[in-house]
């Protein structure tokens, strides 16, 4: 006989999305606050946490937002939230220089394990035999590594329900309303009583500020592509990230003959389940076969994703300064799954109320404000 759990309709914290930011969050905060996590999805993960490049970079983003994903990096290795699986695995990055220049802004930053190390042409050639001879030389970024994202967002969710949270899918916000201290949520799978509302809706925060009454932040999603191309040769599933200083193209070793490729494109799009336009796929094929001299088989897959920025293009992270019971948590940009483990314990720590942990000394909460 099935077993008809009751769901509960009311929750200290309601979190509005089941991508990684929102189930990160939910991690932080099931073992001492009753916290629901509702998705629209029937699955959560379906958006951009499911579309992911999947890999760290010391060396992405600067200032703010690069703190967080120096944070997160031993958040990682410890497998925090209690993943049984590894959740890093060291790739390296090879920063092609020549036509594009040789800097890499904030490199002074990077140190220590992060320290970038020149390779001349020929310890270029030796590292990736069959580059195309406009690229002088290389910085090459050590630490980058791949991410193990289904497990990472699988045991954020564990997390939630293992500490007496609950994730519901299929349960789209309609609207939200302030009635005293708390919200008055109606969703797709019925009503939820919440005291803080938290906006982990990814490209559709804004959507979700404004069904709650909250005026929009100016968030704006950008399509990206990733082709997986199979090629005329082996061995490169531990192909570093090749990239020409993030300027037009990173490729990646996937399997013994096949690579990941994007051509960079950040196209404005209105939030939407992504997919990949033709153009972008051909330029992803074109800026690959100028890059190497290995020729192309075959497109084995292609995928879109949105990554969503503020005006800024920094994290927003905190309570609304007009509305202190709503939480944005929003604006990850393509870094979102990278600081997830220190963005979310900052977010948790600001719901608490509580003075900043020392695994995050050197961030300023300011910076990350919504508005
Ligand atoms: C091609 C590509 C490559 C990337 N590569 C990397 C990388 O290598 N490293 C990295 O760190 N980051 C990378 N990113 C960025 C990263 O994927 C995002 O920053 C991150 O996944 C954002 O997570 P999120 O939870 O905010 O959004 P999402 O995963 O999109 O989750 C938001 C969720 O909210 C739900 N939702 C929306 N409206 C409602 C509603 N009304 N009610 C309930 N639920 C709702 C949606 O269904 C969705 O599931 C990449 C992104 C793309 C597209």
């Amino acid at each position: 006989m099935a077993v008809q759990t009751a769901l509960s309709t009311q929750c200290d914290v309601l979190i509005v999305g089941g991508g990684i930011a929102g189930a990160s969050l939910g991690a932080r905060l099931a073992g001492d606050q009753r916290v629901i996590l509702i998705e629209a999805e029937d699955l959560c993960g379906r958006h951009s946490t499911g579309r992911s490049a999947a890999f760290w970079e010391a060396s992405l983003g600067a200032g703010p937002a690069r703190r967080l994903s120096f944070a997160s990096r031993p958040m990682f290795e410890a497998g925090w939230p209690g993943s049984s699986t590894p959740l890093l695995r060291r790739r390296g990055t090879v920063h092609l220089t020549g036509p594009h220049g040789d800097r890499i802004e904030g490199a002074e930053d990077l140190t220590g394990e992060h320290a970038l190390v020149y390779l001349n042409r020929a310890e270029l050639d030796r590292m990736i035999p069959g580059l195309r001879e406009q690229w002088t030389g290389a910085w090459y970024e050590q630490s980058c590594a791949d991410i193990e994202v289904a497990a990472f967002h699988a045991a954020c969710l564990a997390a939630i329900r293992r500490d007496g949270g609950e994730v519901r899918t299929d349960a789209a916000l309609r609207s939200a309303q302030r009635s005293g201290g708390a919200w008055e949520v109606e969703t797709a799978a019925g009503p939820i009583r919440a005291g803080i509302l938290v906006n982990a809706a990814g490209a559709w925060a804004d959507d979700v500020a404004v069904r709650a009454g909250v005026p929009g932040i100016g968030l704006q999603p950008m399509r990206r592509t990733v082709v997986q191309l199979r090629v005329g040769r082996d061995g490169l599933r531990d192909l570093p990230l090749v990239t020409d200083l993030h300027t037009s193209f990173y490729f990646k070793g996937e399997g013994d003959r096949s690579v990941w490729v994007s051509p960079l494109d950040e196209t404005p799009v209105e939030p939407c389940d992504a997919a990949p336009e033709e153009i972008d796929v051909a330029t992803a094929i074109d800026r690959f076969e100028k890059a190497v001299e290995w020729p192309v088989e075959a497109v084995e897959r292609k995928w879109a994703g949105l990554r969503t920025f503020a005006p800024d293009r920094t994290l927003k992270l905190g309570f609304d300064p007009g509305e202190p019971r709503f939480f944005w948590c929003a604006g990850q940009g393509g870094m979102g799954i990278q600081t997830a483990p220190a963005a979310s314990l900052l977010c948790a720590t600001l719901i608490r109320g509580e003075p900043l942990p020392a695994e995050l000394a050197g961030i300023d909460p300011a910076d990350f404000q919504p508005r």
